[in-house]
C-alpha cells in the first residue's frame, strides 16, 4: 500500500498493518520506498516510534523490530500504538554502507532535514513530518562495531522534562546508559529531544550480522519501556549478558595516537582504573610502539575498531562509561 500519511491507514485496532512511504526515485525511475510497520492496541495509550537503519550498516534493529512486531506483541493486549520503520535509510541499507551513497551524508546528522534538500536531508524531513508528528516515545537502535556491549545513549538537549523522561525510559530498558561528552548537530536523538520527544538510542552489539544475544536484549529492553510507559503489563525484566542500567554515565571516546595492529589487555565489560593500559599497539615488524591508557576510571563498553585489528592515527579505539 502506498500513501501520502499515516492518517490514511485504516485504524484496526489489535491488528499489524504495513505500509510503504514513497522517498524517492532512482535514476532509471525505480521508486524507492521505506516501509513502515504499525500495531494499534485495544486500549487507548501513548504512541511509540520504533526506528532502525538510519545507518546503512547497523542491522541489528531491524531484527529487533521484526521479532517485536511479527513474534513478540500480541497487539490485542496492548495499549497505545507502535510504529515501526525497520529501514528508515533504503539506499545505505542497498550499499551495506553507513552513509547515504548519493550524497556522501551521514542522515543522523541532518537532522531535521528539508523537504527541498538532498537526498539525506528529504529522507530526515519525512521521518520529522510523518512519523515524529505521530509519536510520544521514540527508540532509535543503532549497532556498535565488536567487540561491544548493548548499551544506551541519552541526549543531553532539551528541557529537564524530556530528560528525566529519556532517563525513565533508558532506566526500564536496562543497559548501562551513557550520555555523550560532547553535542553532536543534527543527530535524530537531539533533534527529538529540542522538540520534547523523549528517546533512546540503544547501541546493539554487531554492524552487518545478525547478533542473536544483542537482539534479545533489544527485544527484552523495548518490551520492559513498553511496560515502564504503561503499554505492556509487568514489570521490567533484567538483560542477559548487559552490563545493567545503574545512573546515567559519561561516555568518553579514544582515539589511536598512532597506527599500528591492536592487541587488547582488557575484554568488554571490565572495569579499569585512570591510566591503565588497556592495549598496545605493534608495529608491522610485531614491536610494541604504543601503550594505550584509559583516560577514566569506568568499563570499557566498545573496542570499536571499524575493520581489522589495526588502527591509522586517529581510529576509534575504544569507548568508556565513567561515573560522572
Ligand atoms: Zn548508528
Amino acid at each position: 500500500m502506498k500513501m501520502k500519511s499515516l492518517q490514511e491507514l485504516e485504524s484496526r485496532p489489535g491488528e499489524l498493518k504495513v505500509a510503504r512511504i514513497r522517498i524517492g526515485s532512482l535514476p532509471d525511475s525505480t521508486e524507492i520506498d521505506i516501509p513502515v510497520l504499525v500495531g494499534e492496541g485495544k486500549e487507548p495509550g501513548p504512541t511509540l516510534l520504533l526506528t532502525a537503519l538510519i545507518h546503512g550498516i547497523e542491522i541489528g534493529g531491524y531484527d529487533v523490530i521484526n521479532r517485536l512486531m511479527n513474534e513478540e506483541l500480541d497487539f490485542t493486549r496492548m495499549k497505545g500504538k507502535v510504529i515501526a520503520v525497520p529501514v528508515v535509510n533504503p539506499f545505505a541499507l542497498g550499499v551495506a554502507n553507513r552513509f547515504t551513497p548519493q550524497d556522501s551524508a551521514d542522515l543522523n546528522r541532518v537532522f531535521p532535514g528539508n523537504a527541498k534538500g538532498t537526498l539525506s536531508q528529504r529522507i530526515a524531513n519525512l521521518v520529522a513530518e510523518w512519523l515524529v508528528t505521530e509519536a510520544d516515545y521514540v527508540i532509535d537502535y543503532h549497532s556498535c562495531n565488536p567487540p561491544s556491549c548493548v548499551f544506551t545513549i541519552i541526549d543531553e538537549d532539551g528541557t529537564e522534562e524530556v530528560r528525566a523522561k529519556s532517563l525513565g525510559m533508558a532506566e526500564a530498558f536496562g543497559a548501562i546508559t551513557v550520555a555523550p561528552s560532547g553535542k553532536l548537530p543534527g543527530t535524530f536523538s537531539g533533534y527529538l529531544s529540542s522538540i520534547g520527544k523523549p528517546v533512546i538510542t540503544p547501541e546493539l552489539v554487531f554492524s552487518r550480522r545478525f547478533d542473536p544475544q544483542s537482539s534479545d536484549a533489544g527485544v527484552t529492553g523495548t518490551i520492559n519501556v513498553m511496560k515502564h510507559l504503561g503499554m505492556l503489563d509487568g514489570n521490567p525484566e533484567p538483560l542477559k549478558e548487559t552490563p545493567p542500567f545503574t545512573e546515567p554515565m559519561l561516555y568518553t571516546s579514544v582515539f589511536a595516537d598512532t597506527g599500528g595492529f591492536v592487541y587488547l589487555q582488557k575484554k568488554i565489560c571490565d572495569s579499569v582504573k585512570e591510566g591503565e593500559v588497556f592495549a598496545t599497539v605493534h608495529d608491522s615488524f610485531g614491536q610494541q610502539i604504543s601503550e594505550m591508557l584509559a583516560p577514566v576510571e569506568g568499563v570499557v563498553i566498545a573496542f570499536p575498531m571499524a575493520g581489522n585489528q589495526a588502527v591509522t592515527t586517529g581510529d576509534k579505539i575504544a569507548y568508556f562509561a565513567s561515573r560522572r
